[in-house]
Parts: structure tokens; C-alpha cells; sequence
């Protein structure tokens, strides 16, 4: 049972605890793995859209391009076109020259000497590629370094770039490692801020390419005048034309030529150094912000984190772009969705729980919280139904149930030492009681009967609950079928006319039980293991003992004693009460018969099944079993419990006249369970109520009880009935019923039901002591 609960509780958490893992590693393989860089791109390129802004001109581009080839010829060109771009580039005032690729085969370039030759004109103002070339058969990489007596005069610069495995180029480097050397790349020595050997910086491509200044390589070439656009600046020479010259891809403007990459990157340095951020300092900064929303599920939060997540995204990387700082916020951002994901299930999982929890007309929580709530409890279920709910609050105004209900629940509330009442429909509440206080419920039901006498008032009107409580006292089933058990046993307490009754589990197995034994029970009867026992009744005003109640007992040579209730109840079942009645009725007015006989009054009080009741049988076998023995029939007392008594129809009330036409007594057993009007009482041919032992075991404690007790010895009293009080334990308890005026009591105290010859014994010692 232990495991079936805790399997229940962990299917309702597994869900949340999961997406949370799964939200927590999804972003973290966005990290690790980068599986979050296209969306990162998509944000940062709409990001850059937006701040796009123009190149400083710092930094102008001369490209060679088709219209350059078509002048000049195919590139790679001779060195002597480079000297003449370089000369005629310095005679217009252009400030230092990049070369953006490496120029090959300067060895046996018949160029060479011209190129040396403007080096040397231009000291220190031409920076050359060193770089690395691939061999196309092994693969391996050969630095390509410019020969010695072109570095005389010149520089040396890289062009390297970082590629991601998407072909995009997102970085340029600070400076690159080029065989033993170490060689700053363009835009590094362009901007004069340096960096790490191949540390790497984001290029700012919210600077618009187009933006750059341009010069066509042709023009430099032709010695045209661009003295205006050159004087002063740096100048970086690279190719600019499809298929030829390294292309890449660029965010935001597709394939475009390395030169451009390599001026833009220029003019972010020029900028100032970017700062970067690792994707895991967002992600930490997500994962302290989530971690504190899951530690409150308001709705509110939830929208907060609806904000706060676009906000993230692109508003913060925004503003830090756009002073120069740069991190991937999509590991960050995937785990804020996921844990707001995760909050608004829970938030609408949280909503939903709630509406199905409570009780749509009360407002209190309903059996489905209980359900939820009682699933691994150890507690005893109590469950109360009022029988005529469904009456009381149809005769209400709508609005007034509410009200209706608040009462039930106050009163329940006050009985049961404030547990949480739980409400069903149709006047069905439930609570749970601590484990060990299961043994105290007895009172605490009683308790809560004796609340319930009083009629409830709402808005204005008077109105009578009937009441009956359940009890199951065995938590090792599930919840369910506990609330079930209670409300059965609410069930048959109501149908016996009892206050409350405790679900017995062995019940199931007693009822093939019975139907077994019932098949003995006429041999039993006949072979005398089924007798009857006398328990005596003492008249309180005299002293004496005034009679006995018969009661049954069947004594089984295997089982031992059975409980009568048990057997009874099947017999009652089976129609097999008849013959059980006719063997205690013959027996009781055969001992009463012999008991009247010595001068002394003896009643004898026989129960008599509600089954019989409108018998055609009945009558007759009462008058001849009275005629057999020679006893006067106002010597017998018939007793019948209150609930049959109230159940009985108009015809079955004649019949009880006709039963008292004969001149035997009317006791109306367990008076105090059932619901008697006075109007039924006055129509009753009683001659005695009998009060239930429910109400005297806790006379003398409880309040209400002698209330109850006191008002009904007033009642029986004004109709002439006389009272007796059953269940008498205590000599307290049988003072108080004699000052209260009540005119018989029996019980355990005055004596337990006995066999005949017990009760004669029994009988002679109370008249010695008396007369002692
Ligand atoms: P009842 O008519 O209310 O009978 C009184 C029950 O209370 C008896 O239980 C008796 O033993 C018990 N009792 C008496 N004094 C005390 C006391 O001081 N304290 C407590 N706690 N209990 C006390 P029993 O004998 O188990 O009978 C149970 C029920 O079975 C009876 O309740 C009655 O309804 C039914 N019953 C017994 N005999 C017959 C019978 O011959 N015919 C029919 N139809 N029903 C019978
Ligand atoms: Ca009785
Ligand atoms: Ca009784």
C-alpha cells in the first residue's frame, strides 16, 4: 500500500522535476555544444539591423575588381601593379597600405625589384600578409611569408579570421602565429589596440558595409584624383570580385569579400576593444533568476517572467552591444523559456488542482482535495451524511445553502476538535482524525450527535438535520476505498437507526459467513445451542427488580458465541427471524410465566423484529404463546426500536394498536436514534420508552446528553409513558437517572444478561439484600 502511495505522489511530481532537468540541460548543451549559434546569429543580425549605423571612413577600401581585371588583366597580378597602386596611393596622401591577401611567387616575380622599389620609397607605410597556404596535395599548411628584402621596408600583418562551423565569419583576431612568428592582424595595428595571439574579438556588423569608402583598384591604377578620398587614411587592398580572392559569409549581408570583413573588423577596433562574455555568465545570471521564480507560482510572476524573457533576449544584449559588449544569450534564453514553460504549466496545473478541489457551492475543499490530500494517511475517515440534505435545501431559498452548509460544517468543525471538514455533495462531509485519537471518536460522535439535536436556523427557518456518521478506521487501503467503507458504514448506522458505525473489514468475509451459518441456524434452534439470556431491569423508585429483556444468544460448539446483532440481521435477511422470534418469545413467557407465579409482578420485555410488524402471523402467535404458558398479557412488553417504529406506514401503526388491544406493553427501543415527531409519539400506542445507551453512557459528562435525557422523561412522562434508561454502567449515572425522575433503568451495572437459572439465583440474592 506504502509503495502504491508513494508511486502516487511521485507521478504527480515527476512531469515538473523532468521538464526542469530537461530545461537545465537543454540549455546547457546550448552552451557547451552551441546548438543555440544559428539562433543566436538570427537574434544578433536583427539586433544589428537595428543599431546599423556608418563607418567612421577611417578606413578605405580599395578593391580589385571586374572592372580593375578587365583594365589590368586576371588577378594574381604582377608585383609592379602593386608598387604602382603603392606609389600613386602615397602621391594622393594616403596614409599607411594593407594588403588584405598575400602576394605569391614574389621570388621569380619579374615585378619584384619594382615592388622593393616602392617599399623602399614608402618606409614603414606598407604592411604585407603573412599567412598561411594549404597544400592542395597533403593538406598541410606552409607559411607564406614574404621574402627578406621586401621586409626591409615593410611590415608584417595577418588576416586571419575565425570561421564557425557554419562558415560564418562572426570574429576577427588580435594577431596570428605564422610559422615562428608572431603577426598582428590588420585591423589590430589599423586601431593600435593589441591582443593575445589568436584571441579573437566580435566584428561589429551593425556597421554598415556599404558605409566603407571605396576606391576600384582601376582607378588607383589610372593615377585618377582621389587625393580627397585617400589623404589621411589607412588603405586596405584586397579583391573584390566573384570567384576569386577569399569570400565569406557574412551575417546579416550573405557572401562578401575578405577586404570588407577585414575593414570592418578594422573599424570595430577603432571603436575600442569589444568586451565578451562567455554564454555561461547570461546562463548563470538565467539560472539565479529562475531559480528564485520557482520558489513562487503567482500568476503574477508568471507574467513578469513573460516580459522579463523578450526583454532578456534582445533588449539587454541590445543596450550591451551597443556599448561594446558582446555574449550568447540563447543557452540563457533556453533555459529562461523552458523554466517559464515550466511555470506556467505549473501556475495553470495549480489553477486547474484548485477548481477541481473545491465544493462549487461552499467554497470548501471538496472529496477530490481529500482524495489528493488523504492519499498516505495513517488517520481515521470520518465521514457524516445528513439524510435529509437534499429536502432541507430545496426548501431553502437557492442563495441560502451556502449558509445551509456553513452551519453543518461550524458544527461539524466544533465537534471534532477543528479538522478539516471536507464537503461532498449531497450532505456529505469527511474529515481525518489523528491516528491515535480513533479510539476517542466514540465520544467525539456522540459529542457531535448531541450538536446535531438542535434544529439549525437558516435565514430565518427552523430546520431539523438528521445525521449519521461512518468511521473507517483501517488506513492500510487506499483512500478511496476508505471514503467508500465510511460512507457505507454512514449507510447502515443510518439504516439501523444508529448514530455512527465503524466499517469492519472483516465484514466482506462475515457476510459469506452468515449466509453459511444461517443454514444451521434452525438446527441450532432446535438443538438448543440457540437460548435466551435475561437481563434484569430495576424499577428505580422501588428498588426492585421489575422485570428482564430477553435477549438472544446462540452459543456454537465451534465458533463459540456469536454476536446476536450478526445473527439476527441475516435471519431478519433470510426471512428466518420468524422462528428465531416464536423460540425467544415462547422461552421469554415460559420464564416470565414461572416468575409471575409466586405472587411477585415480573415483566418480560421481548424484541421484536420490524420485519414482523404487519405479520398476519404475529398476533396469533403472541396470543397463544401467552395462552400456553398462562401469562397475563400485560406482563409482556414488546419492544420495537424507534426507526421501525418511525418507518411504520399508517397501516403498520394500526396493527401496533391491535398488538395493545390484547393488553400487552409497547416499548420503543433505542428512543434517541431515529427521529420521532412528537406528533408520532402521540399517535404511538406506546407504554414505555426506552432511552439508547448512547445517550446515558456520557450522562454524566455530557450536557446535552442530560438535556436530552431530562426532556425526554418529561415527554414519555406527559403521555403517560413510563422511561427507562438502558446501557447503566455507573452508580453516577443511576443516581442521576433517579433524581431525573426515570423510572427504570437497566445495564451491566444492575446486571449482565444471564441464563435463567443465573437470574433466579440472581433474583433471590437482590431480595435478601434488599430486606437487609
Ligand atoms: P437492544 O435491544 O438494545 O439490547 C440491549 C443490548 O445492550 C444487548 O446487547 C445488551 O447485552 C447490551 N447491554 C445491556 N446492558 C449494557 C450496558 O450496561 N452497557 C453496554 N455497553 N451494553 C449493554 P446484545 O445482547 O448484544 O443485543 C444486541 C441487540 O440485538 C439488541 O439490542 C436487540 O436489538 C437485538 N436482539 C437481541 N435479542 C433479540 C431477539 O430475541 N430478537 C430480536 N429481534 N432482536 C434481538
Ligand atoms: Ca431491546
Ligand atoms: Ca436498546
Amino acid at each position: 500500500m506504502k509503495s502504491v502511495a508513494t508511486r502516487n505522489s511521485n507521478r504527480t511530481a515527476s512531469p515538473m522535476r523532468i521538464l526542469l532537468i530537461w530545461t537545465l540541460v537543454s540549455g546547457l548543451l546550448f552552451g557547451l555544444a552551441e546548438f543555440g549559434e544559428p539562433l543566436d546569429d538570427i537574434f544578433r543580425i536583427a539586433r544589428n539591423k537595428m543599431r546599423e549605423h556608418n563607418a567612421s571612413g577611417q578606413v578605405v577600401v580599395v578593391g580589385i575588381d571586374n572592372l580593375a581585371q578587365q583594365e589590368v588583366g586576371e588577378w594574381p597580378w604582377d608585383a609592379d601593379r602593386y608598387a604602382r597602386m603603392i606609389d600613386n596611393l602615397r602621391a594622393a596622401g594616403a596614409n599607411r597600405i594593407f594588403f588584405d591577401f598575400p602576394i605569391k611567387g614574389l621570388k621569380n616575380d619579374p615585378g619584384s625589384p619594382r615592388l622593393v622599389e616602392a617599399l623602399k620609397d614608402h618606409p614603414g607605410k606598407v604592411h604585407l600578409v603573412a599567412a598561411f597556404s594549404e597544400a592542395a596535395a597533403t593538406g598541410k599548411r606552409i607559411p607564406l611569408i614574404p621574402p627578406p628584402e621586401t621586409r626591409r621596408f615593410s611590415h608584417l600583418v595577418s588576416t586571419n579570421v575565425w570561421i564557425n562551423g557554419y562558415n560564418i565569419v562572426w570574429s576577427g583576431r588580435y594577431a596570428n602565429r605564422v610559422g615562428d612568428l608572431v603577426v598582428p592582424s590588420v585591423p589590430s595595428v589599423i586601431s593600435g589596440i593589441s591582443g593575445g595571439v589568436e584571441e579573437e574579438f566580435p566584428i561589429d556588423y551593425s556597421i554598415a558595409m556599404g558605409s566603407l569608402p571605396y576606391i576600384s583598384a582601376s582607378e588607383i591604377l589610372r593615377g585618377d584624383a582621389v587625393v580627397s578620398r585617400v589623404r589621411g587614411h589607412d588603405i586596405v587592398i584586397g579583391v573584390n570580385s566573384n570567384g576569386i580572392g577569399n569570400r565569406y559569409s557574412v551575417p546579416g549581408h550573405g557572401p562578401s569579400s575578405s577586404v570588407f570583413v577585414t575593414a570592418l573588423a578594422a573599424e570595430t577596433l577603432l571603436a575600442g576593444a569589444p568586451g565578451t562574455y562567455g554564454w555561461w555568465v547570461p546562463f548563470l545570471l538565467a539560472l539565479a533568476v529562475t531559480a528564485m521564480m520557482m520558489r513562487v507560482s503567482r500568476t503574477p510572476l508568471v507574467l513578469g517572467m513573460l516580459v522579463l524573457l523578450p526583454t532578456c533576449a534582445l533588449g539587454l544584449p541590445f543596450l550591451l552591444e551597443s556599448a561594446g559588449h558582446y555574449t550568447a544569450i540563447m543557452p540563457a534564453t533556453v533555459l529562461m523559456l523552458g523554466s517559464m514553460g515550466h511555470l506556467a504549466w505549473r501556475s495553470h496545473r495549480q489553477r486547474f488542482d484548485e477548481r477541481g478541489m473545491v465544493n462549487e457551492v461552499s467554497g470548501h475543499p471538496n472529496l477530490n482535495a481529500l482524495r489528493a490530500q488523504g492519499a498516505d494517511t495513517q488517520d481515521g475517515l470520518i465521514a457524516a451524511r445528513i439524510h435529509n440534505y437534499a429536502e432541507a435545501a430545496t426548501a431553502l431559498p437557492v442563495a441560502a445553502e451556502k449558509e445551509l452548509v456553513e452551519q453543518i460544517i461550524l458544527r461539524l468543525s466544533l465537534g471534532n476538535g477543528g479538522c478539516k471538514v471536507y464537503h461532498g455533495d449531497e450532505g456529505i462531509f469527511m474529515w481525518l482524525v489523528p491516528g491515535t485519537s480513533i479510539n476517542n471518536v466514540g465520544d467525539q460522535l456522540a459529542g457531535l450527535s448531541a450538536i446535531f439535536r438542535s434544529p439549525a436556523n437558516v435565514s430565518g427557518r427552523l430546520i431539523d438535520l438528521g445525521v449519521a456518521f461512518g468511521v473507517d478506521a483501517d488506513p492500510g487501503r487506499s483512500i478511496q476505498s476508505r471514503m467508500s467503507s465510511a460512507l457505507l458504514a454512514c449507510q447502515e448506522a443510518q439504516n439501523a437507526g444508529e448514530h455512527w458505525r465503524v466499517y469492519d473489514p472483516t465484514k466482506l468475509e462475515a457476510t459469506e459467513w452468515r449466509v453459511t451459518m444461517l443454514g444451521e441456524l434452525d438446527a441450532a434452534i432446535d438443538n438448543g445451542e440457540v437460548w435466551v439470556a435475561f437481563q434484569p431491569k430495576l424499577d428505580l423508585l422501588s428498588g426492585e427488580i421489575c422485570g428482564a429483556e430477553a435477549l438472544v444468544r446462540w452459543t456454537h460448539p465451534e465458533k463459540g458465541p456469536i454476536n446476536p446483532e450478526e445473527f439476527i440481521t441475516a435471519a431478519e435477511r433470510h426471512d428466518r427471524i420468524e422462528k428465531l422470534t416464536e423460540h425467544v418469545l415462547n422461552r421469554a413467557v415460559q420464564v416470565a410465566a414461572s416468575l409471575n407465579r409466586d405472587g411477585r409482578k415480573f415483566d418480560m420485555a421481548v424484541n421484536l423484529s420490524p420485519r414482523l410488524i404487519g405479520h398476519a402471523n404475529l398476533k396469533p402467535m403472541v396470543v397463544q404463546t401467552l395462552r400456553r404458558h398462562g401469562l397475563p398479557a400485560e406482563r409482556l412488553i414488546l419492544e420495537i426500536t424507534e426507526t421501525a417504529a418511525m418507518s411504520s406506514a399508517d397501516a403498520a401503526m394500526q396493527e401496533l394498536r391491535d398488538l395493545r388491544s390484547i393488553g400487552l406493553q409497547l416499548s420503543i427501543d433505542d428512543y434517541g436514534t431515529g427521529f420521532s415527531t412528537l406528533d408520532y409519539l402521540k399517535r404511538c400506542p406506546a407504554t414505555e420508552l426506552k432511552i439508547d445507551r448512547s445517550f446515558v453512557r456520557m450522562l454524566v459528562s455530557s450536557r446535552s446528553d442530560r438535556i436530552m435525557v431530562n426532556s425526554t422523561i418529561e415527554l414519555a412522562h406527559s403521555l403517560g409513558e413510563e422511561v427507562v434508561a438502558e446501557g447503566v454502567e455507573d452508580n453516577e449515572t443511576l443516581q442521576l437517572l433517579g433524581q431525573m425522575g426515570c423510572d427504570k433503568a437497566q445495564g451491566y451495572l444492575i446486571g449482565r444478561p444471564m441464563p435463567f437459572e443465573a437470574l433466579v439465583e440472581y433474583l433471590a440474592d437482590h431480595t435478601a439484600a434488599q430486606a437487609a
